[in-house]
């Protein structure tokens, strides 16, 4: 075979579909490139390798993807099969036809195994995680769809198994991205490799019954076409046979033969306008009687995958059941090639189409936006669940198994997912082969496998970094059944700790212990120091319901307490370790809410602090200043702007000091369009004072504004730009907002 003509028919689609000159050009560069790449290499049908990419490319033209994907088609084996170095490619076609072809590289490389439904719907989403962008999966249903039109070359083992999996994962896949032509190909090829006996019977049937099929679909044609006419609309009348799989499958679900089927011809109306498919619907039905319950307006109910259309069935000509489709042309592109053709409608001539980025997860929204049928609830879940995928992780037993694991999960996590004694045993992971920390944060597609010991060993520090509730509730359960007598120890020890040892022994000789364990309905005050312990309850739980022992000494010991001391100040943290945000400083008299930090206690925000947007709403604490005035100050910055004027500063800081307040330090900036800028961090005592601190500045000429700001007044302590949080979380600082 001469290899010229093998881009020729490639070109002349993309000439006809009036593709730029240059764009033509690169994809021919990326055939060349990639034709000398794969020279010498053979496809077990004994064709030259270059075909497969060739023909993949083909599948994709139709579906009028953009030039990188066509570029990506023909270099998608090359990674793998070649020696060829990433670098080459991007530097020849850049970093996106880079990004592609190793997306389509590492999706090659999973390996699905299991049989279950559930399963092949947890595949078929971290199949999408991981494409993280949608021309990967076009890419990788194209590679799949010319591989298994050449299936018959494989071994008849392999043939079963990659069918498998293309009818359990690739086929769905294209229909929930609404590329029925691929959908449909897949299926009846998958049918014919695992079921060949019922394949070929109903291939058989469907062309014995054919001459029957088209003469119906004929005298319809006939019947309507004048009314059409008369009417003013151009309308194309196709009916053909449906397709085999569905015709299977609808056998299999009614336990029919074929010739029960009542309805295997599809009739297919395409018309100019939304109003004529409507036009059409009336016209039809006034010649044919419909079938009950058999009208879809799925118009103004698109399907999930965008697909519209009006579905309706007739007693047809010969009294032959029809199903009737009616839609657009645009309609019809949706039908036949999905999201790809719609993107390209909406975003026809807008420049928007050639960005990568915003296409990545527009169909997402797209999917959302335009899933309207309620009626069918679970898939509209589903399609949104897709798009929240980012918040999960998808991890395999070396099994296959594939678990769906919220993110930031780790070995911990996944063992307990497993199974609960799995979980208990647990003492070591392997992650892609390698030994790994059990803290360790799973990604997408690692291959996880656990390493046991003989008995349960679970340890108290893991409840520190695992993040499903699963495994933390079955930890804690093994710790209250276990190792009684540690968590006694450790709970009496935390209390003594916490109270002082005067203060703990005088509660121990009153009782105070025992009440209170009955009142949060534990038998005895060993199971309330056990349950401290093991962490079930929280040291301040137990505090806020003992009463004061009366002993004179003892209480002054325990106001001592510098935990304790806050009470005076912050209603709502009366017994905790507590911090003022240095972010947005709050003193007293304002709103303020606590937020729960890993190590510092509870940090103190103003209830309006930019930093809250990225707190979990269950660290927040309902907090309020108490009123009683404290002799303690406060920080906060404020930022003046002024006329920049020599001596303003100076009356600004009299102004400041006037009101018994100090200057904790100044900076004095100015910007180029002469605008004098000053900010001050000032002490005081509660905001009535801020109040007048910031009149009296005011009243000064040439201040233009006094404006109270979110900053750390201590440049290079702690800030909250983004790129610090990671590391603050870390560190167990107080602003360390959930990583995403
Ligand atoms: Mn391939």
């Amino acid at each position: 075979m001469s290899e010229k003509p093998l881009f020729d028919e490639i070109k002349q689609k993309l000439t006809a579909q009036n593709r730029e000159e240059s764009d033509i050009a690169q994809i021919e560069k990326a055939y060349q490139f990639a034709k000398k790449l794969h020279e010498g290499q053979y496809r077990i049908s004994e064709e030259p390798y270059i075909i497969h990419p060739v023909e993949v490319a083909k599948i994709l033209v139709d579906l009028k993807v953009d030039t990188h994907t066509l570029i990506a088609a023909f270099l998608h084996d090359i990674l793998e099969d070649t020696d060829t170095k990433p670098e080459e490619i991007e530097n020849l076609f850049g970093k996106d036809v880079l990004n592609l072809v190793q997306g389509v590289t590492k999706l090659s490389k999973l390996q699905f195994k299991s049989n279950e439904e559930r399963q092949a719907e947890n595949f078929r989403r971290l199949l999408i995680a991981m494409a993280n962008d949608i021309r990967i999966v076009f890419l990788k249903l194209a590679d799949r769809l010319h591989n298994m039109r050449t299936l018959n070359f494989m071994a008849a083992n392999k043939q079963q198994k990659i069918a498998r999996e293309t009818l359990d994962i690739f086929a769905p896949l294209a229909n929930r991205l609404g590329i029925y032509k691929i959908k449909a190909e897949l299926e009846d090829l998958s049918l014919r490799y695992l079921e060949p006996d019922k394949y070929f019977e109903i291939v058989r049937l469907v062309s014995q019954t054919k001459a029957d099929r088209e003469e119906t679909v004929r005298i319809l044609i006939d019947k309507i076409t004048a009314d059409v006419k008369k009417a003013g609309i151009n309308a194309q009348i196709t009916g053909r046979a449906k397709h085999y799989y569905s015709i299977y499958s609808k056998m299999k679900r009614l336990n029919i033969t074929f010739h029960d089927l009542y309805d295997i011809t599809a009739v297919r109306v395409i018309v100019d306008s939304e109003k004529e498919c409507y036009e059409v619907l009336g016209l039809i039905h006034s010649q044919f009687k419909p079938i009950p319950g058999r009208f879809k307006d799925y118009i103004a109910m698109p399907k999930g995958n965008m697909y519209q259309s009006l579905h309706t069935s007739v007693i047809g000509p010969r009294s032959k059941p029809l199903e009737v489709q009616i839609r657009t042309w645009e309609m019809h592109e949706v039908a036949e090639y999905g999201v790809a053709a719609h993107w390209r409608y909406k975003e026809k001539g807008s420049q928007k189409a050639d960005n990568p980025a915003d296409m990545q997860f527009s169909w997402m929204r797209k999917l959302v936006e335009y899933d309207k049928d309620m009626a069918n609830a679970e898939d509209f879940v589903n399609s949104v669940k897709l798009d929240l995928f980012s918040d999960q992780v998808f991890a395999f037993t070396p099994n296959g198994d594939v678990f769906d694991l919220p993110i930031n999960a780790t070995p911990v996590d996944f063992a307990y997912r497993i199974h609960t004694e799995v979980g208990h045993k647990t003492v070591g992971a392997l992650i892609n082969g390698r030994i790994a920390q059990l803290d360790t944060k799973l990604n997408n597609g690692d291959i996880v496998e656990i390493l046991t010991s003989k008995t349960p060993s679970p340890r108290l520090d893991w409840l520190n970094f695992v993040v499903t509730k699963q495994a933390s509730s079955k930890i804690k359960q093994w710790f209250k059944k276990n190792n009684r007598e540690e968590h006694i120890e450790a709970g009496r020890s935390n209390l003594e700790h916490e109270l002082t040892k005067a203060v703990f022994d005088e509660y121990m000789k009153q009782g105070e212990f025992e009440k209170t364990a009955r009142q949060m309905n534990y038998i005895s005050a060993d199971d309330l120091f056990a349950a401290l312990g093991y962490g079930e309850t929280t040291l301040n739980k137990i505090i806020n319901k003992l009463k004061k022992p009366e002993m004179k000494s003892a209480e002054s010991q325990y106001h001592s307490s510098s935990r304790r001391k806050s009470e005076k100040d912050i209603v709502g943290l009366e017994g905790l370790l507590y911090g003022i945000a240095k972010c947005c400083s709050p003193i007293p008299g304002e709103p303020i809410v606590g937020v729960v930090t890993r190590s510092k206690g509870v940090s103190v925000h103003r209830i309006d602090c930019k930093t809250l947007e990225n707190i979990e709403p269950e660290r927040l604490m309902d907090i309020h200043w108490s009123g009683n005035n404290t002799n303690k100050t406060y920080v906060t910055t404020i930022r003046v702007e002024t006329a920049e004027k020599m001596g303003l500063l100076k009356d600004i800081i009299s102004a400041v000091s006037d009101n018994n307040t100090n200057i904790n330090y100044a900076n004095v900036k100015s910007k180029n369009n002469k605008i004098g800028i000053i900010e001050l961090g000032i002490e005081l005592d509660n905001i009535e004072t801020l109040k007048k601190v910031i009149l009296s500045i005011q009243a000064i000429p040439d201040v233009y504004s006094v404006k109270r700001i979110q900053t750390s007044y201590n440049p290079g302590s702690q800030r909250t730009s983004a790129k610090s949080k990671q590391k603050q979380s870390k560190q167990g600082k107080q602003k360390g907002s959930k990583g995403r």
